[in-house]
C-alpha cells in the first residue's frame, strides 16, 4: 500500500521520543515510504490503525528522526552513567581516605599504648622484685599479647583497603 505524507501530518506524534515500538493508541508501527515530491522514498513510521481511519490522528515519524533521536537519548544516558561513576570513584576514594588517616591514628594509638605498657612493664618488672605480687607481669604479657593482635589487625585492614583503592582506581 502506497502511503502520502503531507508536512502537516509530521507535526502529529512528536510525543514520542527515540525509535517508537507503538502508536499511543496502542496499536503496531508499520513504515512506509514517503511518495512526496519533497520526501521521496523517506521512511516513515505510521500506526497501523491510521491506515483504516485517516481522519483521526495516530503516530507519525521519520524514521532518520527517530536514529538520531534515539543516538542522542544513549548519548544522553552514556555521559549520565559516566557522571555518576566518576562521582562514585570520588566518593570512595574519599571515604577511603578518610578510613586509612583513622587506621593510621589508630595504629599509633596502639604504637602509644604498646611503647607505654613496655615501659610500665619495665619499671614493674623491677618493682616486682620488692611487691610480692607475682600474677603483674602474666597480666601485663597477655594485654600486651592482644595489643599486638590489634594492631596485626589493624595492618592488615590498612593494607585491604589500599589494595581496594588501587582496585578501583
Ligand atoms: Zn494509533
Amino acid at each position: 500500500m502506497s502511503s502520502s505524507s503531507s508536512s502537516s501530518i509530521s507535526h502529529l506524534g512528536r510525543q514520542t521520543t527515540g525509535i517508537p515500538t507503538r502508536c499511543l493508541c496502542g496499536a503496531n508501527l508499520t513504515t512506509f515510504g514517503a511518495q512526496t515530491k519533497d520526501n521521496l522514498f523517506r521512511r516513515f513510521y505510521r500506526c497501523e490503525i491510521w491506515l483504516k481511519r485517516k481522519s483521526e490522528h495516530h503516530l507519525f515519524k521519520w524514521v532518520d528522526e527517530a536514529i538520531v533521536d534515539e543516538i542522542n537519548i544513549v548519548d544522553a544516558k552514556q555521559s549520565q552513567l559516566k557522571e555518576d561513576l566518576d562521582s562514585f570513584k570520588l566518593c570512595t576514594a574519599r571515604r577511603l581516605e578518610k578510613q586509612a588517616k583513622q587506621i593510621d591514628q589508630t595504629i599509633q594509638q596502639i604504637q602509644m599504648l604498646m611503647d607505654t605498657n613496655t615501659n610500665n612493664c619495665a619499671t614493674g618488672d623491677n618493682s616486682a622484685t620488692s611487691s610480692e605480687d607475682p600474677k603483674a607481669s602474666p597480666k601485663d604479657l597477655s594485654s600486651a599479647n592482644s595489643l599486638s593482635n590489634i594492631a596485626v589487625a589493624a595492618i592488615a585492614l590498612g593494607a585491604m583497603v589500599w589494595i581496594y583503592a588501587r582496585i578501583s582506581n
